[in-house]
């Protein structure tokens, strides 16, 4: 295979040239004020090696993409009983839409849209308070990053989350109606949005990732067991790009998890952990441009969990 770190100087280059970068998501000012041109990729292999290219050591809005974690928390938690209350299949629908949850008696499709992280965070909070929980998932990500202190909850995020998160408020208070939400609806959505909140580089995601990749281990250090690593891969390739994830799956081949701040997080078992960064973002709500990295780096590697080994 050619040198990677050059492909990966070359993806960069073709994706800085881009002029169709997409739209970035306007409906808080700390997001619509990141600027578009913006564009970072980081590549952690099995062997430890790190690639990186652009702004990957610039931290953004992970948003969606800690549904991830606080999935894998969950199931720490509470393990398979999770999915009496939530689903695993794709919901073909957009991330923050209600309309499924009247026929479904109130059980989100699956832990990844907005009502299913909700549903997620309600279920932490059965065992610890907001605060510990929001403690609880800063813990983890630097764990998992192996980054002691410099990953952050944005308060100015999570802030904006809360005054303008009128949809988020409905699907919760619309599952509560059903049973399927336990706590007081504003500490579960407070917990979700500090959650969505949490600001990351390229480089600490995709350290972050590292037990993805890793069959459910770290540096010999077992974080979720390997049956569990592949299921939550599972998920993300059928459900982490909401009604755009048949797509990804088609065209990229990974599991993948997107957020609205123009983050990706992808995984290529075995091989590599993968964060992308391009704010711009398609009708779907995932970056625009981090498909299209994430396509070529797929392409120019090999690394499709299709391709036979
Ligand atoms: N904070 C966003 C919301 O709840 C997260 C959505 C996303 O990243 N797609 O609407």
């Amino acid at each position: 295979m050619p040198d990677l770190g050059a492909i990966i100087a070359e993806i960069a280059a073709e994706i800085q040239a881009e002029t169709e970068r997409g739209t970035v998501a306007s409906y808080i000012p700390p997001l619509a004020s990141v600027p578009v041109g913006k564009f970072g990729v980081a590549v952690v292999m099995a062997d430890g090696a790190v690639h990186a290219a652009g702004d990957a050591d610039e931290a953004f809005s992970i948003q969606s993409i800690s549904k991830v974690f606080a999935l894998t928390l969950a199931l720490g938690a509470v393990g398979d009983q999770l999915w009496n209350r939530v689903g695993r299949e794709p919901s073909g629908s957009a991330f923050n839409s209600i309309v499924q949850l009247e026929t479904e008696h109130g059980i989100p499709r699956n832990p990844f849209i907005n009502a299913g992280a909700i549903v997620v965070c309600d279920v932490l909070l059965g065992r610890l308070q907001p605060r510990e929980a929001i403690g609880q998932m800063l813990r983890f990500v630097r764990e998992l990053a192996g980054d002691d202190d410099t990953i952050r909850i944005d308060d100015a995020v999570a802030r904006a989350e809360q005054e303008t998160g009128f949809r988020n408020m409905a699907l919760a208070n619309y599952m509560r109606a059903f049973g399927n939400i336990h706590g007081e609806v504003e500490l579960v959505l407070g917990t979700y949005f500090h959650f969505c909140a949490l600001a990351m580089s390229c480089r600490q995601l995709a350290m972050a990732g590292r037990f993805l990749m890793g069959d459910g281990r770290v540096e010999g250090h077992r974080v979720v067991t390997a049956r569990r690593a592949r299921r939550i891969n599972a998920l993300m390739m059928s459900c982490g790009h909401y009604d755009n994830s048949g797509d990804f799956a088609y065209r990229i081949g990974l599991p993948g998890k997107s957020g609205v701040g123009g983050g990706i997080l992808a995984v290529a078992p075995g091989i590599a952990s993968i964060a992308v960064w391009s704010p711009g973002l398609n009708k779907e709500g995932n970056s625009h441009l981090g498909q299209l990295a994430l396509e070529r780096l797929v392409h120019r590697t090999g690394w499709s969990v299709f391709e036979p080994r």
